[in-house]
């Protein structure tokens, strides 16, 4: 503690000595020339329309990736904004992995821009820099100056009370990308498993549908060599043990109610659950070990990373393997496809859906510098016009230096065929990210649906049937006293659980160590930890009749 608060004081002097003048300077007179991250001055701007008669300036903080032009202004869809509104906005832009040190760095100086753009602010940031004063509410501005943003949330309550802190204010803008909903959403199974259909022809199988019929199949492209080199290289199985999206918690179903990434289910009667304290956790712990004891599973699956869970996927190694689009470890292409869920030994097939949503909090706050509030407000107001929110978020049309995401045909937003540029880095390169809000209701009308959510959207309507609570657990608002208690807890329970899910699946054991284990969890304080869920559970369901 003592050295970071020493770091900090030092670092704090210099940018007092370098920016401190000019801060002043801007504070007093309204004036310009400042170097640093500081607000914009009082331009006494009201009933703001765009665009705007005289060009004015806002500073605002941002992220991009590595891909990007270094001044985001060199973005064809900035550009554009800047034509459209005549505000000019002064960046401040830091690679994604560099953003978090120096966005502490610059609130810890003092030296406020006007805005954060991308802000990456978690919970936890928006609770302390409101009490602390650094950044403002913004439900009023809402209200009076955003009516885009306020469509939104009349029209979608669930929105808006996403939107809201525990102590009722909004401090932030969200990003809100839907893409199915209900069971449907795209979110709703993050690893899905992807079989061989090519082995399984040559070998004349059938797609197995019980956990018995899978462990045939699984001896058969272990013993039958199915790529017919002659060679015992084929691998049954695999995935990467704890991996929310690669993990093969998929299959656990089988056994009971399943697992997901954050371990956390909600049964049909509202009682959330801790999937790793479930008796069908250590059936499905016995089971995974017996096919290791058979050599069914990958060695690597305990220790390997995404590159090398990649390469051998690539090679078509894989008989059956687990990833959140089979696109990005095999292929676009026809050799693998969706393995249904397994009946397990009652005769039932069942998937925990899991907790993920197409929601950020806070892609955007504004300090307690700000001096153009409504100015700000609207201009974060235009992020939420459909087909701009789509170019934000996707990347953009017509631009001649570079591919395009889109071309814009009557008005509506086309995805073209991307051939085999990878989507996420093209997003990446031109898209700008921050505020905006896709709703289903777009596609088809202002916007079409990129080529690979859709083929992931109707995997998962295939998954539905096996979908069998009602309820995920939501994007819940913390209070920090809650969040600090539930850090801790988290902090204490996660490893643990990770460590004995490894040691169970490769070496054996859960059956003599159970007992032991869940006395451990008590002792770490999983009551505890499972009421503080359980209650922001109550509390989400309870505001959002
Ligand atoms: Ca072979």
């Amino acid at each position: 503690m003592k050295k970071i608060s020493k770091l900090l004081s030092v670092t704090l002097a210099a940018s007092l000595l370098v920016t401190g003048c000019a801060a002043n300077g801007n504070k007093s007179k309204g004036g310009g020339g400042a170097k640093g991250a500081n607000s914009s001055p009082d331009y006494r701007l009201t009933n703001v329309s765009f665009p705007l008669k005289e060009k004015v300036t806002l500073k605002i903080v941002t992220s991009s990736g590595l891909t990007s032009p270094k001044d985001p202004n060199d973005k064809l869809i900035f550009k554009r904004l800047e034509e459209a509104t005549n505000l000019h906005i002064n960046w401040i832009n830091f690679t994604h992995d560099q953003f978090g040190e120096k966005k502490n760095l610059l609130l810890a100086s003092g030296d406020l821009p006007d805005a954060f753009f991308n802000g990456g602010f978690s919970d936890y940031d928006l609770l302390k820099y409101a009490k602390d004063g650094v950044i403002i509410p913004v439900e009023e501005l809402v209200e009076k100056y955003m009516p885009n943003l306020k469509a939104i949330y009349d029209k979608h309550p669930e929105y808006k009370a996403f939107a809201t802190a525990p102590d009722g204010h909004m401090y932030s803008f969200p990003w809100i990308e839907e893409l199915g909903s209900g069971k449907e959403r795209i979110q709703s199974i993050s690893d899905m498993a992807f079989i061989n259909i090519e082995w399984l022809n040559k070998l004349g199988l059938e797609m197995p549908t019980t956990i018995e019929e899978f462990e045939k199949v699984l001896i058969a492209f272990r013993d039958q060599d199915p790529n017919g080199n002659g060679k015992k290289d084929e691998i049954p199985l695999s995935f990467i043990v704890n991996n929310g999206n690669e993990g093969p918690q998929y299959l656990f179903g089988a056994f009971g109610l399943g697992d997901n990434w954050d371990h956390t289910v909600v049964t049909n009667d509202k009682k959330v659950v801790y999937t790793r304290a479930d008796e069908g956790y250590k059936e499905a712990m016995k089971w995974m070990y017996s096919l290791n004891q058979k050599g069914l599973i990958d060695p690597e699956a305990f220790t390997q990373d995404w590159a090398t869970f990649v390469a051998k996927g690539k090679d078509n190694r894989f008989g059956v393997y687990f990833t959140w689009d089979k696109d990005n470890v095999t292929g676009n292409n026809d050799k693998y496809e969706l393995m249904p869920p397994l009946k397990g030994p009652n005769g039932e097939a069942n998937l925990a859906r899991c907790n993920g949503f197409g929601l950020d909090r806070s892609r955007a706050v504004i300090t307690s510098a700000n001096q153009n509030l409504e100015l700000t407000a609207r201009w974060f107001d235009k992020m939420y016009e459909p087909l701009q929110s789509a170019q934000n978020n996707w990347g953009t049309y017509g631009d001649p230096n570079q591919q395009n995401i889109f071309e814009l045909v009557d008005g509506k937003l086309k995805h073209l065929p991307l051939g085999d540029t990878a989507p996420g880095e093209l997003r990446d390169k031109t898209s700008v990210g921050g505020p905006l809000a896709i709703l289903d209701e777009y596609y088809g009308n202002q916007v079409t649906k990129p080529d690979d959510a859709a083929r992931r959207l109707e995997r998962i309507k295939k998954l539905v049937p096996y979908m069998k609570s009602d309820y995920v657990y939501p994007r819940v608002f913390l209070t920090n006293e809650e969040s600090d208690e539930y850090t801790k807890l988290e902090a204490l329970i996660a490893p643990y659980t990770d460590r004995k899910t490894v040691e169970w699946m490769s070496k054996g054991g859960v059956e003599k160590e159970w007992n032991d284990y869940l006395a451990e969890l008590d002792k770490m304080g999983l009551k505890k930890f499972m009421e503080i869920k359980q209650n922001a559970f109550d509390k989400f369901y309870s505001n959002n009749k």
